[in-house]
């Protein structure tokens, strides 16, 4: 059974997803398998659909059956999950040491039949369906009192950790809230008792007046790289108006955010030349939302550099690039 283990001096949780155990020789590196091979066991594939669970969302032409071909968007459950529902929830001590049963859920959005394209270069019409289907999952997914945080993100290329090269995204719902949105929500609770504003809001106002961070905007969302960016290129996307919870979001501002996230995404693919990724959704807490101090936001990392020694011991990092440059870089594609 998986479980998540409290660490108990920094309070961090740990999912061990014995699930997806693997024996420990097999951490060493794999050679990568020629491309056809891939295809023909791609289990993400149009046609394939009996490779997978059953789906629990599609976006799908009207005349189209579940689980066979004829969907643009398909959403199913993760077939080695890192969690799964299960009874529980309570946490219980192993001498000295607290874990509870990993209970939640890991879904995965197929985001088009087509193995070959990326996001970037899908037509925004289509970007809107990836974001719809977030949406809906999330709402659905939000009703589960045993739910506490959903994780919605993305890893493009294999050094970004996509084990399949098929274009997908993946949700985690967890039963505890992770520590960087627990360190994210006490940051943003403590500016918002000391100004009586929105940090986000209040970063948003800034950074659109300044403009030197900015890459893009639209009526309803700003793309910008952060002040204290820890990457190179990394890239918020955060919604106009004050909102805690993605489950805000209307269906005008879903287009808007599809739009931007294309154009961000379409940047990264010609500007960097398809560079691995990560991007990923912070929000508040499915039981504690529509809060006047955390604002939610997709954050995009490009892995253009390693996470060494010194980040993983210090927690802190060494960024080699210009936050102000690299927008500009971003916003002329030289
Ligand atoms: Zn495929
Ligand atoms: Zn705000
Ligand atoms: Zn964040």
């Amino acid at each position: 059974m998986p479980e998540i283990r409290k660490d108990i001096v920094s309070g961090s949780w740990v999912i061990i997803a014995t699930e997806r155990a693997k024996r420990p020789e097999t951490f060493t590196p794999q050679k990568p398998e020629k491309q056809n091979d891939k295809l023909d066991k791609c289990p993400f594939c149009c046609g394939h659909e009996h490779m997978t669970p059953p789906e629990v969302l599609a976006i799908r032409k009207n005349t189209s059956i579940p689980d066979e071909p004829g969907w643009d968007v398909r959403v199913i459950p993760n077939k080695y999950p890192a969690l799964s529902i299960c009874e529980g929830k309570e946490c219980e001590k192993q001498g000295i040491f607290e874990f509870m049963a990993a209970s939640g859920v890991h879904e995965v959005i197929i985001e088009t039949p087509d193995h070959e394209i990326s996001p970037g270069k899908l037509p925004v019409e289509h970007v809107k369906k990836i974001v719809d289907s977030y949406y809906h999952r999330y709402v659905e997914l939000e009703k589960d009192a045993g739910i506490k945080y959903i994780q919605i993100f993305r890893n493009h290329g294999q050094e970004a950790g996509a084990s399949i090269e098929h274009p997908h995204s993946q949700i985690i719902a967890l039963p505890v809230l992770p520590p960087s949105l627990k360190q994210e929500m006490e940051e943003a609770r403590n500016y918002y008792f000391r100004e009586k504003k929105c940090v986000y809001c209040k970063m948003i106002e800034e950074e659109l007046g300044r403009g030197d961070r900015v890459i893009m905007e639209n009526k309803d969302f700003a793309a910008f790289i952060p002040y204290a960016a820890r990457f190179p290129f990394e890239t918020w996307i955060l919604p106009k108006r004050h909102q805690s919870s993605f489950s805000e979001i209307t269906m005008d501002e879903r287009q808007n955010l599809a739009e931007i996230l294309h154009d961000i995404l379409s940047r990264m693919w010609d500007y960097l030349k398809d560079p691995p990724y990560n991007y990923y959704l912070h929000t508040s807490p499915t039981d504690y939302n529509h809060i006047p101090d955390y604002h939610w936001h997709f954050e995009i990392v490009p892995k253009l550099t390693t996470v060494a020694g010194f980040e993983l011991g210090a927690g802190m990092f060494i960024n080699i690039s210009n936050p102000e440059a690299s927008a500009e870089y971003m916003r002329k594609g030289h």
